[in-house]
């Protein structure tokens, strides 16, 4: 008598062979149209990632478990398309955050994005003394503009602000005692905790005063033989408010001073202009923090600088010496692409009152209440016009997040298109735009999708109306 097939061996015995997926008409025309063993390759793993879930599945999934072919050619069409098309692309920013870090922080301006093509076109003047024709210091490439912009005597760049301030902490700090506010122990997110950042850099932390108050006596009174630098961090993302004291940077600098200890300052987001111009709120100007006499600071390039992702680190001309020789250094640097977009993108702070023309972090921050809501309502007509009342559209004010821990808990105003679908729910829908191409990044607020069109680029309502009717089909 022939034994019984148990569920699970069923569904095995029923999985189609790879000869089957492969001749399927519609994979057969990517296997054309793509590198063959490449798509290939995709659908075995797709047939056996099918194979292990029954194999694994405990008994009471097996019922429900969808294993068959029709299945398979699905999953399989949608990861060999996804596989194809660029992994990191261009996406649209309707979420409302402005230097959104998923979404590559600061986007780069059109000037950063020429030099880069042009220092991509074959060989690049990277790291080349054009005068001797020997081997030259890429460091230099940006330290006349930071020194000019800043007030600092000299200035390089590194990875990125994390980095900047390990190299710092291990060049001047390595084995010795860094003095540290417990009001500024700071984590940005993403492991960048400053008791951990302090330790991977060699140093031992000092933590003085408590969580909302800090005084100048109670660094003094912490500094031993073994003090090596006295740190202040900005505290990027949170405020403390209330009965609170923080040590002026001025008198920290007096205080090293007296005590022959550098003071470094991590100013973060790193404003080179004063923000309230736009009437927004103070962020730390680099500027203020090299007047008041600090020794070596960082700040992040693509925060409020809306550069490419680097680090920035300005001060003392011997201590930017000792920092260019440490050996780590070498493991932090930039290339050729980071250094073409970060002096493009330097340059137009020499003329800041183009900003809001040249530097699409200022355009969003500047563009005027009545100009972002003629775009929503340009959208609004697009998408109408697209999808008829199958989406119930309004354009309402709502708010936009600066991000990346740049004036936090302070938003600029803004207007947004409201989408409800009587079809799909918010989040099917905001899952359908950021599975659209190009992907769309919109934000749910009180259950409603909302689309906010100051961090949505001009002359990109087509395409999101575009994305919008896909997403309903
Ligand atoms: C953002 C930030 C960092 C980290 O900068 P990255 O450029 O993301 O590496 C470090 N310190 C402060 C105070 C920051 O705000």
């Amino acid at each position: 008598m022939p034994k019984v097939k148990t569920p699970r061996q069923q569904l095995l015995d029923n999985l189609p062979g790879m000869p089957a997926l492969l001749n399927h008409p519609e994979i057969r025309v990517l296997r054309e149209t793509h590198p063959t063993l490449f798509v290939n390759d995709l659908v075995r793993r797709e047939l056996e990632t099918v194979r292990k879930t029954i194999l694994d599945i405990p008994e009471e999934g097996l019922a429900s478990l969808q294993a068959d072919e029709a299945f398979i050619i699905n999953r399989s069409l949608d990861l060999i398309r996804r596989s194809v098309a660029p992994s990191v692309g261009r996406a649209i920013n309707a979420a409302g955050v402005i230097l959104h870090t998923a979404l590559g922080r600061a986007p780069l301006a059109p000037a950063a994005r020429q030099a880069v093509d042009l220092a991509l076109q074959g060989y690049s003047t990277l790291a080349i003394n054009r005068d001797t024709g020997r081997r030259g210091d890429r460091h230099l490439h940006t330290d006349r503009l930071l020194s000019h912009l800043t007030g600092a005597e000299a200035g390089m760049i590194v990875n990125n602000n994390a980095a900047a301030t390990m190299l710092i902490l291990n060049t001047l700090a390595a084995g010795r005692e860094v003095i540290v506010s417990r009001g500024q122990l700071v984590e940005i997110g993403g492991a960048f905790r400053i008791p951990d950042v302090m330790a991977r850099s060699g140093c031992k932390l000092v933590e003085v005063g408590t969580t909302n108050r800090t005084h100048l006596r109670d660094y003094e009174n912490a500094i031993t033989e073994n003090t090596a630098l006295l740190l202040r961090v900005h505290t990027s993302n949170y405020h403390i408010t209330g009965f609170t004291s923080e040590v002026p940077v001025e008198e920290m600098v007096e205080l090293g001073r007296r005590k022959s200890i550098p003071v470094m300052d991590d100013i973060g987001s790193g404003a080179l202009l004063d923000l309230k111009t736009y009437g927004l709120p103070e962020e730390p100007l680099v500027q203020d923090s090299v007047k008041a006499g600090i020794d070596v600071g960082c700040f992040s390039g693509d925060k409020m600088l809306g550069g490419p992702q680097c680090g920035i680190i300005v001060g003392k001309r011997a201590i930017v010496e000792l920092i260019k020789r440490n050996p780590l250094t070498r493991a932090l640097r930039c290339d050729k692409m980071t250094y073409a977009a970060a002096e493009a993108t330097l340059k137009l702070f020499l003329e800041p009152e183009k900003l809001p023309q040249t530097h699409p972090v200022f355009r969003m921050i500047t563009d005027t209440q009545a100009s972002v809501r003629q775009r929503a309502l340009n959208l609004k007509k697009r998408v109408s016009k697209l999808v008829g009342d199958r989406l119930n559209l309004s354009v309402v004010s709502g708010e936009t997040e600066m991000g990346s821990g740049s004036l936090p808990g302070r938003n600029l105003p803004s207007y947004v298109l409201q989408v409800i679908s009587p079809e799909a729910s918010s989040d099917e829908l905001s899952n359908r735009l950021r599975r659209g191409d190009p992907p769309v990044f919109s934000r749910i607020e009180g259950g409603v999708v909302i689309l906010d069109m100051r961090t949505v680029f001009p002359g990109e309502e087509k395409i999101l109306a575009a994305c919008l009717a896909a997403a309903v089909g």
